[in-house]
């Protein structure tokens, strides 16, 4: 299992409001293998997703999407519609998957619509977590929490990157690193937060932080959110000075464009939030409610000069315009290396704010987008649409 090479994510700060807040360390040499969330997707049986589908049951919510290969539309396994023949349903992990299967969301159960989607159990399960950091949940416990292991697998690694096992040893590790700055004995410290030896702690706690526990005050962290979206969760990190990284978490090499960042910065990811974060939440929210147009969040993202070149040049197209590759290589003074922008481009480390979405092909067709097209669309139609009108998304968001 991925999950055992070590924790890359801690929580720091206990409070059950920060459920959706990580952060992913890694420090120094070593790689912080950042799993690849998509690899933890396992599907129940298809006779449980069955059961799950024509019974309308709330706990797979999220969990699968159901797809319909008569009327090629998928949908949450609650939707109210009325139930297509079994024959003609396939199951599908996540919502990128059914778009690729060419399907379309359902405009009644809404399955791109997760904001604020937090399941029942949750809460339960981290209380747990929290009551007792040390302990180890199996996924028999969970069962006996009336909680199914696969539930616990596909929302943590959805929402947090990591499966549930990972979420709770970072939790651990993020607690004794808090003990640790506060001046305890790091001896007292392995105990108390499970681990046996004090060699498998100091082990444990350097693979994460790239330093001994000796060394705490020391560790430098970038703090992660994870934010929820109309088109689903963005990953953000931030220092207290400076938002540098956001990204859809499903969007194509998401795990490599962390590393990346992690790497130039040369920091530890732990989960958390800050002044900063909290502020940019805030004003995600006003944008995607067509309340806010521009954004005043700090950004710090090193690159070579010709990327940071390019992406200087993305922050002065306004808000409702577009721009083709050839205009953008124009204006950074490189008349014709539209190819060259065209990378810089898709490797924009933080979306939206630094709006790559807003460079186009010059026949007016949309172009690439590493977070789907169907996303820089909505993207695109939400800027152009007058605030409090549905504008042409319409279409997409009934
Ligand atoms: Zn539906």
């Amino acid at each position: 299992m991925k999950s055992d090479i070590g924790a890359y994510f801690s929580v720091v700060d206990g409070d059950v409001c920060m459920l959706k807040s990580w952060q992913v360390v890694g420090a120094g040499s070593h790689t912080g293998d950042i799993m690849d969330a998509k690899e933890m997707l396992v599907l129940p049986s298809r006779d449980e997703m069955l059961r799950a589908t024509m019974s309308r049951d709330a706990a797979y919510n999220g969990v699968f999407f159901a797809a319909v290969a008569t009327t090629r539309i998928f949908c949450r396994p609650t939707c109210p519609a009325r139930k297509p023949n079994p024959e003609n349903i396939s199951f599908f992990p996540s919502v990128r998957d059914c778009l690729f299967g060419g399907y379309r969301p359902c405009k009644r159960c809404k399955p791109l619509a997760t904001n604020g989607y937090t399941p029942d159990w949750l809460e339960g399960l981290l209380a747990e977590v929290e009551r007792a950091p040390a302990a180890r949940i199996s996924d028999q416990d969970l069962r006996e929490m009336e909680i199914s292991p696969h539930q616990a697998r596909r929302y943590f690694s959805t929402q947090f990157g990591m499966t549930f096992q990972a979420y709770h040893r970072a939790r651990r590790l993020g607690l004794a690193l808090e003990s640790l700055r506060k001046g305890k004995d790091s001896l007292m410290v392995g105990l108390e937060h499970g681990f046996e030896s004090q060699s498998g702690f100091r082990d444990a706690f350097e693979k994460t932080f790239g330093v001994p526990p000796g060394k705490a005050r020391d560790v430098e962290c970038l703090t992660t959110t994870s934010i929820e979206t109309p088109i689903g969760p963005l990953v953000a990190c931030a220092t207290d000075e400076a938002l540098c990284f956001m990204q859809f978490a499903e969007r194509r090499g998401f795990t490599r464009q962390l590393e990346l960042t992690r790497r130039r910065l040369g920091v530890s990811v732990v989960p958390g939030t800050n002044q900063l974060l909290n502020d940019l939440a805030k004003q995600m929210g006003e944008y995607f409610r067509k309340e806010r147009r521009e954004f005043d969040v700090p950004l710090h993202y090193p690159g070579s000069d010709f990327q940071v070149s390019v992406w200087d040049a993305l922050r002065r197209i306004k808000i409702g315009q577009t721009r083709s590759y050839d205009e953008m290589a124009t204006a950074i003074g490189r008349p014709g290396a539209w190819r060259a922008v065209g990378r810089a481009n898709g490797d924009n480390p933080i979306t939206i704010i630094v709006p790559c979405h807003r460079v186009v092909r010059s026949d007016g067709s949309l172009g690439g987008y590493g977070a789907w097209v169907w996303r820089k669309n909505y993207l695109l139609d939400l800027e152009q649409a007058k605030a409090g009108s549905k504008g042409s998304q319409a279409a997409l968001f009934p």
